[in-house]
């Protein structure tokens, strides 16, 4: 399959320089499977909160009662939590207060999407804006989010996180994919996403299994000044075109609708 560039840049809308873009350029270690804390075979069991507990640095997070996290940033300390598989949320554990301060995390960082490592919490739970492209998105919170299916074909983007600011590089997805999380009420949900939604899922769950977009870099790391340079060259490109994956109609369609988000952070 011919595999070519589209035009959603997934942004960072500040700039660097040649520094930051070195410091950045390493690659980060390998991915780490940490133990996960407490892990049941049965998270719908309510029982499985008896003897769960928070972390004592993610007590320290909970109990500050501030109206944000803050974004755990790759290269600063205590980021260790962004390399560790998180660990499963047991059905009965109340993230309320959680899911609306990583909601305003992830609004006030630019971002459309937002995992617990990034907050510092190694919890399988993240935050995503869903059809961020259109004019009508709207935020999920998910709890035990799992791809339980995926397409073979795929899709070239460039991607940007909030816990790698400045920079940007070009990743493979799956185009489409069928996941199953549960909700905030704790229902259980399955669904299935496309291109821009199935790219975010996709980039929020690496997350939770310690995996950054750098992992699966396609060629260098670029500022998002050199993103930005090259989504609009795609833009001048004719919708039907090169950067369109053959057999895709619908894409250059939606394609259009990158134009309302310029710059954004993935998540
Ligand atoms: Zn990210």
């Amino acid at each position: 399959m011919e595999l070519v560039e589209r035009r959603d840049f997934l942004a960072i809308t500040s700039t660097v320089g040649a520094a930051a873009l070195a410091g950045c350029a390493v690659r980060c270690p390998p991915v780490q499977t940490g133990t996960g804390g407490v892990v049941s075979t049965d998270l719908s069991d309510p029982d499985v909160l008896v003897g769960w507990a928070w972390r004592d640095e993610e007590s320290s997070l909970i109990e500050a009662q501030e109206p944000d996290f803050e974004v755990v940033v790759r290269g600063c300390s205590d980021t260790d939590v962004l390399r560790l598989r998180a660990r499963p949320v047991p059905a009965r554990l109340d993230l309320t207060d959680v899911a609306a301060r990583m909601a305003r995390t992830m609004v006030d960082a630019s971002g459309v999407g937002i995992a617990g490592p990034q907050v510092g919490l190694s919890l399988r739970v993240a935050t995503l804006m869903l059809d961020y492209k259109t004019d009508k998105p709207y935020t999920i919170f998910a709890r035990n989010p799992v791809i339980i299916e995926r397409s073979d074909e795929t899709v070239d983007g460039y991607e940007g996180c909030l816990s790698i600011p400045g920079v940007g590089g070009k990743v493979r997805r799956n185009n489409w994919i069928k996941v199953t999380y549960e909700n905030e009420e704790g229902e259980k949900i399955t669904t299935e996403a496309h291109r821009h939604n199935a790219v975010l899922w996709q980039h929020e769950i690496d997350h939770l299994n310690g995996v950054l977009y750098v992992d699966r870099l396609l060629g260098e790391l670029m500022s998002m000044e050199e993103v930005r340079r090259r989504r609009q060259e795609l833009d001048k490109l004719p919708l039907e075109g090169s950067h369109i994956i053959p057999g895709s109609e619908r894409l250059s369609i939606r394609g259009r609708l990158n134009r309302i988000w310029p710059g954004i952070h993935l998540g």
